[in-house]
């Protein structure tokens, strides 16, 4: 401010105060795009993750205390379920330190990891917020400078629950799907409306009001399996699966319909029947990524509904295999059954 001196003593003085301000956001890095160094068309290795962000994006300490925290640094296609357990645990340990966390993700199945940790940390009552980039956090024009400051604003100001920030935009992290491999707006979010958009002004919806606490659930069991129709399925390729696995998501036609002709050979119905006999939960949902099933519309849905099949409503791929895993491992019967058609986490309407 003009006229006003300031002497060394109280500027260390202000800046003291203004740290103690500032809110304390945990960085958990897990790998993906954003850390990695390296030059395109060069296989990406993953590189000194925090000193590029020190030196990239000085400025996000001035919006908040940081702690970085090495997860793992690991390409997601290598994510799997004990490592979302795994994150989910460190989360649900160090959050109470915290005013929120932000953690980097490859691109590839951060979708899954945020359905993960949405489902795992009921009564989370803190941002916690994903983010990753299309190119890594030190090439030129670079998403992830951008994508880190608007992630770690989120986790200061935003809703308190598991979100994905790109591109500007903030979604409720079990309703996003990776939509381009070489765009910058890399999610979409088709049936839920954004929580949040960071242009010149960064405006936030209020988001889940959880309560009870932040708990920690953090099993899963993953054999699941992911069948999605097509013309000319042999039935008997998923009948031969059905007893190796504990639950199957159906990705069906339109509003839920699938071959159920006795005419042509292919009906899938006597897949739902023996998945019923061998007591294997079948959750069916859309091909289409808007709006959601109606097993009731179609007769191959309401004979699929006899068999025990539930709808998955307007739930993502990502959500509904994600959430199969997580209700296998911590409920069973008719209290698997309401996990799967109630919202847990906002991931269906
Ligand atoms: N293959 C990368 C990953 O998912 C892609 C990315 O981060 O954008 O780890």
């Amino acid at each position: 401010m003009r006229g006003v001196v300031t002497t060394g003593c109280s500027l260390v003085k202000e800046r003291r105060r203004a740290n103690l301000d500032m809110k304390n956001i945990l960085l958990v890095h897990t790998g993906g795009t954003l850390g990695m160094s390296g030059r395109r068309p060069d296989a990406l290795k993953p590189g000194s993750f925090f000193r590029t962000v020190r030196e990239r994006v000085p400025e996000l300490t001035k919006l908040a205390r940081l702690e970085f925290d090495i997860f793992s640094n690991i390409d997601s296609c290598e994510m799997q379920p004990e490592l979302w357990s795994r994150l989910a645990a460190r989360l649900a340990e160090r959050l109470p330190e915290f005013d929120g966390a932000v953690i980097t993700h490859g691109t590839d199945t951060l979708a899954e990891t945020a359905c993960a940790l949405s489902y795992m940390l009921p009564g989370l009552d803190k941002p916690v917020v994903l983010t990753g980039a299309q190119r890594p956090l030190g090439e030129i024009r670079s998403d992830a400078r951008l994508n880190l400051i608007d992630a770690v604003t989120s986790a200061l100001h935003g809703p308190k629950e598991v979100t994905v920030c790109f591109d500007s935009h903030l979604f409720r992290g079990n309703r996003v799907r990776k939509v381009s491999i070489a765009e910058y707006d890399a999610f979409d979010s088709p049936n839920f409306p954004v929580l949040g958009v960071l242009g010149v002004d960064a405006k936030f919806s209020p988001g889940l009001q959880r309560k009870g606490g932040l708990r920690l659930a953090e099993r899963v069991d993953p054999r699941v399996f992911l069948l999605r129709v097509f013309p000319g399925l042999d039935p008997s390729i998923p009948l031969s699966i059905l007893p190796h696995i504990k639950g199957l998501v159906v990705e069906a036609y339109g509003a839920g319909n699938f071959p159920s002709s006795k005419e042509l050979g292919r009906s899938l119905i006597p897949v739902f029947r023996e998945a019923q006999h061998l007591g294997v939960p079948v959750v069916v949902i859309s091909q289409a990524p808007r709006n959601g099933v109606d097993l009731s519309l179609y007769e191959s849905g309401s004979q699929a509904r006899l068999s025990g099949a539930v709808s998955g409503g307007d739930m993502t791929v990502s959500a509904a295999v994600v959430k199969l895993m997580h209700g296998l491992a911590n409920y069973r019967g008719a209290s698997l059954n309401k996990y799967l058609q109630r919202s847990v986490a906002g991931e269906r309407s």
